[in-house]
């Protein structure tokens, strides 16, 4: 009984290897036609300034509805995409409908995107945001680039002829998951970064007391201060959090605390009276208590 079960075992892991595998060629499947067959939408999260405890932008999130399986998470579908090469259709998709989107916006607010690292080493890829646009007649200085610390491996020097190709420009570029990569710091010295994200996993239970979360954030907001960045805390979902991650220098938040991702429909609505003197306290973000 015991080696049948011991083949049993072998056996199950194996057919899980094999469902893992099949399901994976299925999404790649499914997602070659995600595009053509609208089931991709973009969504919008809220990003606010510290100091005025205002909505300076968002950050764009793509959602795949599939038409079985229902919602699919891009951290589950993107580094499919990004396998089978389909990231560069999606990722266009995404940019144009985020910066199309955000014309509509009051001007004060920005948009940011995240771009993938197969984006980011495509030589054509300035001249697809310049396109962008200029379709949409957006100012350059209200598009935010997320790239994460990945691009640094295998850096033959094309990273920093990108970088400088897009601060040409005008756009903005922001260091996204900070601290959960490569995260070597040398690379910080140069690269011309307008912000940095500190990702979640810091944030998440930073408050307790004698947690060495806190002095990380604190030594990445010391960093970026001096470099004249700014830094957003990412994954504030507690009231408690707002104050705390302001103490530690935090410019900027994005989390659950002031807004979960939703569609364009719903941030025309929130930023409706925007600008409007009357308006202007009222448009304070609330927290839920
Ligand atoms: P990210 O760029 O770091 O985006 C932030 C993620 O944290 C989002 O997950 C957001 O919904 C989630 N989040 C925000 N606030 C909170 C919070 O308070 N608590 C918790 N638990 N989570 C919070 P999402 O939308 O599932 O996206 C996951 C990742 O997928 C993104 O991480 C990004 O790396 C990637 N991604 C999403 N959209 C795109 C895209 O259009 N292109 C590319 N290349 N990657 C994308
Ligand atoms: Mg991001
Ligand atoms: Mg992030
Ligand atoms: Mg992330």
């Amino acid at each position: 009984a015991a080696k049948d079960q011991g083949r049993g075992l072998h056996h199950v892991y194996s057919e899980d290897l094999l469902i893992e595998a099949s399901r994976r060629r299925e999404m790649e499947d499914d997602l070659r036609h995600a595009l053509a067959n609208d089931e991709l939408h973009v969504v919008y999260q809220p990003v606010v300034s510290t100091v005025s405890e205002r909505i300076v932008g968002y950050e764009a999130l793509v959602r795949w509805q599939h038409t079985r399986r229902g919602v699919i998470s891009p951290a589950e579908f993107i580094p499919v995409a990004e396998e089978a090469g389909l990231i560069t259709g999606i990722g266009e998709w995404v940019l144009r409908t985020a910066i199309r989107d955000c014309a509509r916006w009051p001007a004060g607010i920005r948009v940011a995107v995240n771009v993938s690292p197969m984006q980011f080493s495509n030589p054509k890829f300035p001249a697809i945001v310049a396109n962008a646009l200029s379709t949409a007649s957006l100012d350059p200085s209200r598009l935010e680039l997320e790239i994460t610390e990945s691009v640094f491996l295998n850096d033959d020097g094309r990273t920093d002829r990108m970088f400088k190709a897009l601060k040409h420009l005008g756009v903005r570029l922001a260091l996204d998951d900070f601290g959960t990569g490569y995260s070597a710091l040398g690379y910080l010295k140069n690269a011309p970064f307008d912000k940095i994200k500190i990702d979640q996993s810091f944030v998440r239970g930073a408050i307790q007391a004698g947690n060495r979360n806190a002095a990380i954030i604190r030594a990445i907001v010391t960093l970026a201060t001096t470099f004249g960045m700014e830094t957003t805390a990412e994954g504030v979902e507690h009231q408690d959090e707002i104050a705390f991650v302001r103490d530690l220098g935090c410019s900027h938040i994005q989390g659950y605390v002031y807004g979960r991702p939703e569609r364009n429909e719903h941030v025309l609505t929130a930023l409706s009276g925007y600008g409007d003197p009357a308006a202007a306290v009222g448009h304070k973000v609330s927290r839920a208590p």
